[in-house]
Formats: structure tokens, C-alpha cells, sequence
């Protein structure tokens, strides 16, 4: 199977450069070096004509006020990248003295129109940027927080303490019964687009994948499920999850939803789900293949996944 969107980054994170903090003073002076930055989460791009990400030189962002130095994401050739949260701004292509063919673009809409490795690098930029975004003080005291190691930590000026970015483990499951896999329909997106989707939920604080997928096809269909497989994983920058997906086998087959999450969960037969992939059934709209949930969905129906 080729890797899920949002996966694929080829930069290497420089760990090594990066706990150097002369290295880094000097890679964002390096002409060479290369600056994403993102308005409000959204990401720069550029149409010439094709879209890329727009990088922009260190004499373009030099003269500009931030709230934090640049996130160095890493190296490519050698070549230094960062993200840089521009938000401050309130004309931000005015201000970058950027023409027409660059825009902002929100990151979901951004990844439709990249290569793989762009919307990895893409998926990383935003991920880091947002997490800073809202850990600008301590948990523990209060204190403002400061970035260190190129953005890989913030440690605070009052107590001392590191605060590491986050990656919020999310449990994605088809739980099938022979011939037929559940599916549901989520309040909020999935509801109003019409769409059936596996069945989800984050991992709680002691809790292993297996556990996860079982309490929360429990939850949200009343199902009980034994067996549990590891398929793969995506990043999902939304802020910055890990969605670990898993199919299931089902013990038991009577639904009791959860009214409060779910607007609809049913069984649905390998063939309906087929005849939706192939787009030859209107009453069963199934995610795009941007989404884990669509490739866990279809390695089920094209029978990859035995129980
Ligand atoms: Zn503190």
C-alpha cells in the first residue's frame, strides 16, 4: 500500500544541528535557506503555474516582527527549511510584497494541490506552528514559555520546565462481521456531507490501541469486538493527531448507538461498499482517499483483511 497523505516529509530533522543554537543563528541568516509561512494556519503558496509551497528567502522575512524565531522543520540537500507563524501580520502579502500568484490557502485545500512530499513538509509546518501557537505559557506555572532547539521544545523563563510538542494519538477502526463492515456517521463533517466512515475516537491516557478500538466501537455502536489488527497510520495536522488505524472483529452484531456522537451507524455488505468505491451506488457515500478511513474501508472490501 503507498503511504497515507500528510505522510512522506523528506526533510531530515537535523537533530543534531538543531541542539546547536549558533548553528541555527546562522542557518536563518543563510541565503540559502528557505522559509514556509503560514498566515492564521494557513499555508503560502505559490502558482507559477504549477502550485508549490511558497518559500521565501531570508532577506524577505528579515525586516518583519514575530512573536517566535522561525520553526526549523529541517534539511533537504543540505538546505536549511523553517516555518514561519506570520499571523502577526495584517496584510500579509501586502506586507511580504508578494504579487498575485501567491496566495494563503487553508492546509486541507493546500494538500489537494501539492506533490506528496510538499503537503508532508506541509502537514509538519503546520503541526509545529499551531502547537507553539497555543503553548505560549506553563502549564505548571504560568511563566511565558520560550522556543528552544529550533522549535523542538519550549521551556519556561520563570520554573524551568520543557514542554515538548504534542501528537495526539487517535484509534480509527473498520470492525467487520464476515460480510459486512460497520460504518457511522459522526455529528458535525460526516453528517453533513452525507458520508459513512470508520468508526473513531482518541486513545485515552493508559490505554493501548486494542483497548481504544474496543471501548469506542462499545461506545459509539454498542458492538463488542474481539480481535484487533494494526493496518497503518497518518499524520493528521488537525491540530496534530496520529490517526492509528485498525480493523476489528466483531463478537457481537446488535447496534445500540450512541445518540449524543452519532447521527447513524449501520452494517453495511461488502458489496454495497464495493459498488460505492466503484461510484455505482448513490446510497452510500464512503470518504476520499485523502482520509485513512477510505484505504481501511477498501483493503476490507477487496478482501485484504481476513478475520
Ligand atoms: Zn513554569
Amino acid at each position: 500500500m503507498s503511504r497515507h497523505v500528510f505522510s512522506g516529509n523528506p526533510l531530515d530533522r537535523g537533530d543534531v544541528e538543531r541542539r546547536d543554537e549558533d548553528w541555527l543563528k546562522q542557518a536563518a541568516r543563510d541565503p540559502r535557506s528557505r522559509f514556509l509561512p503560514l498566515w492564521q494556519l494557513n499555508i503560502l503558496l505559490q502558482n507559477i503555474p504549477l502550485t508549490k509551497l511558497g518559500w521565501l528567502k531570508p532577506t524577505d522575512i528579515e525586516k518583519l516582527a514575530f512573536d517566535d524565531p522561525p520553526v526549523f522543520l529541517g534539511l533537504m540537500n543540505g538546505i536549511p527549511h523553517f516555518a514561519v507563524d506570520v499571523s502577526a501580520l495584517t496584510e500579509p502579502l501586502q506586507e511580504l510584497g508578494l504579487e498575485e500568484t501567491w496566495s494563503f490557502v487553508e492546509a486541507r485545500s493546500a494538500a489537494s494541490q501539492l506533490t506528496p512530499e510538499d503537503v508532508g513538509i506541509l502537514a509538519q509546518g503546520k503541526a509545529q506552528v499551531d502547537w507553539h501557537r497555543r503553548h505560549r505559557f506553563c502549564g505548571l506555572c504560568g511563566g511565558a514559555t520560550q522556543p528552544a532547539r529550533g522549535g523542538q521544545v519550549r521551556k519556561c523563563i520563570q520554573c524551568n520546565s520543557e514542554h515538548f510538542p504534542r501528537t495526539d494519538p487517535v484509534a480509527i477502526m473498520v470492525v467487520t462481521d464476515g460480510e459486512r463492515a460497520l460504518l457511522g456517521q459522526s455529528r458535525g463533517r460526516l453528517a453533513r456531507s452525507g458520508r459513512y466512515s470508520a468508526l473513531a475516537g482518541f486513545i485515552d491516557q493508559a490505554e493501548c490501541i486494542e483497548e481504544a478500538v474496543r471501548r469506542e466501537v462499545k461506545e459509539e455502536a454498542g458492538i463488542t469486538v474481539g480481535e484487533v489488527r494494526y493496518h497503518s497510520s497518518q499524520p493528521w495536522p488537525f491540530p496534530y493527531s496520529l490517526m492509528i488505524g485498525c480493523h476489528g472483529k466483531a463478537v457481537t452484531t446488535d447496534i445500540a448507538k450512541d445518540d449524543e456522537e452519532m447521527t447513524d451507524v449501520r452494517w453495511f455488505t461488502r458489496e454495497e461498499v464495493l459498488s460505492s468505491l466503484a461510484g455505482r451506488n448513490p446510497n452510500l457515500r464512503l470518504p476520499d482517499p485523502v482520509a485513512i478511513a477510505h484505504h481501511l474501508i477498501t483493503a476490507w472490501a477487496e478482501e485484504k483483511v481476513l478475520f
